[in-house]
């Protein structure tokens, strides 16, 4: 029997089919729990459920001010396991405590967020009048209906609020399936939402793989939308499987962003943004500053300062406080790693520090690598273009505005970017010119439930966070009531009905 089951219609339920696969802590290797592991009939269960529980207007149908004030009960409960969430966060994923206290406290954010959302979003807004007939006109925005939403490894609660949270606020239920490597806090999530007053079926929280779980809850005609946030391979894959039944889809996928560094930077400011932007989390975050582009007059000296601050950050165990820098999630994913130092080699890059495995006393089994850094990389390498997800920072020189704006804008990504500057001005007309959803000035990895965040290009469809990510869950309808008075002199319908029509 496994030690975690399924979350559907309120209840924790073994696998139709018994399956279960287990969860691995990257910090020492070994299994935490075996899980229950969702296919197509326990997909299909939880559809059943979310639609039955979306149909019957049993979460709809509340007033805003009553799904909001269960979604303030829901961060109520995730500040009361705050302590016990961060540390099964920690153990699943290879995040540092310090990241995932962080992660819980976002999620708390991000519910509170939303249920502010669900009351000051108006349900609906009058339009102006057109010329006739005179009317009067309005908008309604409606929930979707049931949402199946699709999360990545690298921020495991975090991403299932910042799905959950805007799908429920405005009416819809969900079906959230977390990653393979990391379901245990989406699946606490579903209990804190159960005890915070969440009717059943309207969050049912499915473990499981792509290829089953996933992909039935992506082509299922039951399902009326999609959100998913993973690699962009998988996004195309989600595009064509939606297509079914024609799902609003929303997607947030991959990056290669571009942290640059003009030659009025302030240099300490600029450098340890750029360690943060690439080593927080081990590099798994989606807008990792992964190209590091750099005045040519500064190259040598922020090459030299990177250098010697990346060999000072601390690997080891995310649950040791010590630790700066935690492992990378799954063998996979270091094995993706590994790869790309080599790629980067074979394409004539210089590796000035990291590139190895890194092993910690105690730890034979962790998942560690150590803080890496390429230099004499052309942007038109795969280290350059193709997104590594993990602590592997490449940088490339420039000489004009213009041409780091091109080096940053030429990528099939276009999710978030970075700036370092000590004119606004400048630093905003350089933002203004980037291509991606996101640009921090002075700053990185600032992401908010208040302002949008998503991908221009092959980063993805639609935004989450503040009312544009809430309105992403909502069908628009306009309504027209017809306030003519006088029916005989306008006869709007003559053109088509005989006059003396009965
Ligand atoms: P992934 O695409 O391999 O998997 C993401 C999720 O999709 C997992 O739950 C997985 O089980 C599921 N999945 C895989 N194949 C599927 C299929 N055929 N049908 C339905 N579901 C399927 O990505 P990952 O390795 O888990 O995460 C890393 C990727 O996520 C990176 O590319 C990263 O940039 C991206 N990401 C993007 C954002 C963002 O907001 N833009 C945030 C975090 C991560």
């Amino acid at each position: 029997m496994a030690d975690r089951d399924l979350f559907i219609n309120g209840e924790t339920v073994p696998a139709e089919d018994g399956k279960e696969f287990p969860t691995i802590d990257p910090s020492t290797g070994e299994t935490i729990a075996m899980v229950a592991q969702a296919g197509k009939a326990d997909a299909e269960k939880a559809i059943a459920a979310a639609r039955a529980a979306f149909d019957d207007g049993r979460w709809s149908g509340l007033a805003p001010a009553k799904r909001a004030e269960i979604m303030e009960a829901v961060a109520a409960g995730l500040k009361e396991r705050a302590g016990e969430l961060a540390e099964l966060e920690s153990r699943d994923s290879g995040g540092t405590l310090r990241k995932t206290k962080g992660d819980v406290s976002g999620a708390g954010f991000t519910l509170r967020s939303n249920a502010e959302l669900a009351t000051t979003v108006p349900a609906s807004e009058p339009l102006p009048q057109t010329t006739a007939p005179p009317s009067l006109n309005y908008v309604r925005h409606e929930p979707i209906g049931v949402c199946g939403q699709i999360i990545p490894w690298n921020f495991p609660l975090l991403m299932a609020a910042w799905k959950i949270a805007p799908a429920i606020a405005a009416g819809n239920t969900v079906v959230l399936k977390p990653s393979e490597n990391t379901p245990l806090t989406a699946l606490v999530l579903a209990e804190i939402c159960k005890d915070a007053g969440v009717p059943d079926g309207v969050v049912n929280v499915i473990p499981g793989f792509g290829p089953g779980a996933g992909e039935t809850l992506v082509s299922s005609m039951d399902v009326d939308k999609v959100a998913f946030t993973g690699s962009t391979g998988t996004g195309r894959r989600i595009l064509q499987l939606a297509s079914s039944n024609i799902k609003k889809v929303t997607l947030e996928l991959g990056g290669k962003s571009a942290s640059i560094v003009l030659d009025d930077a302030d240099l300490k400011l600029a450098v340890d943004g750029a360690l943060w932007g690439i080593f927080y989390n081990s590099g798994q975050v989606c807008n990792a500053g992964s190209r590091l582009l750099v005045h040519s007059s500064l190259h040598d000296e922020v090459v030299d300062r990177l250098v010697a601050k990346a060999e000072r950050i601390t690997v080891g165990p995310a649950l040791d406080k010590k630790t700066l820098m935690g492992p990378i999630v799954s063998k996979t994913q270091l094995e993706t790693v590994e790869r790309y130092v080599k790629i980067g080699q074979d394409e004539g890059a210089k590796l000035v520090t990291g590139g190895e495995r890194v092993s910690v006393d105690g730890h034979p089994g962790g998942l560690f690598f150590a803080p890496t850094i390429f230099t004499g990389v052309d942007n038109k390498m795969r280290i350059a273009q193709e997104e590594i997800f993990g602590p592997v920072l490449v940088v490339i020189p420039f000489e004009t505005d213009d041409e780091a704006v091109a080096i940053a804008n030429d990528s099939i990504y276009g999710l978030a970017g970075g700036v370092w500057s000590s004119d606004p001005t400048r630093a905003m007309g350089v933002a203004g010119r980037i291509r991606t959803g996101t640009v921090w000035i002075n700053d990185y990895h600032l992401i908010s439930p208040k302002y949008p965040f998503g991908g221009y290009k092959q980063s993805g469809i639609g935004r989450e966070h503040g009312v544009q990510g809430f309105l992403e869950y909502t069908e628009t309808k306009h309504v027209h009531v017809d306030l003519t008075r006088d029916r005989e002199k306008h006869r709007w319908f003559d053109s088509v009905v005989p006059p003396d029509a009965p």
